[in-house]
């Protein structure tokens, strides 16, 4: 058997942490902690700092420049953060496992 090393640390590979805070851009609970760089599985924004909640319109360095209002915009209208994450966010009838808190905006 070859590969062992790749394993990451303790074996807790996959394990995932009970999520309970609100994703900023899609609203659904998806994230263990905030502001720890932390992807959400659902939209693929990375949560790199909750400034960015009262601060939308500021561009995110660990989104590439994205912006959070972006974001929400392209989530609404496309199903992920930005085109490019397209291929990697849960498929719409799984996101049925995380609750949903949508804000009035
Ligand atoms: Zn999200």
């Amino acid at each position: 058997m070859t590969g062992l090393g790749k394993r990451s640390k303790k074996g807790r590979r996959r394990t995932r942490p009970e999520p309970h805070f609100v994703c900023p851009c899609c609203d659904y609970v998806t994230l263990s902690e905030r502001g720890r760089y932390l992807i959400c599985p659902i939209c693929f924004w990375e949560d790199e700092d909750v400034f960015y909640d009262t601060n939308p319109r500021e561009p995110s360095a660990a989104n590439h420049g994205l912006t959070l209002a972006e974001a929400r915009d392209n989530f609404k209208t496309i199903g992920a953060c930005e085109a490019a994450m397209l291929p990697h966010v849960l498929p719409e009838e799984d996101r049925a496992a995380y609750l949903n808190f949508p804000l009035d905006n």
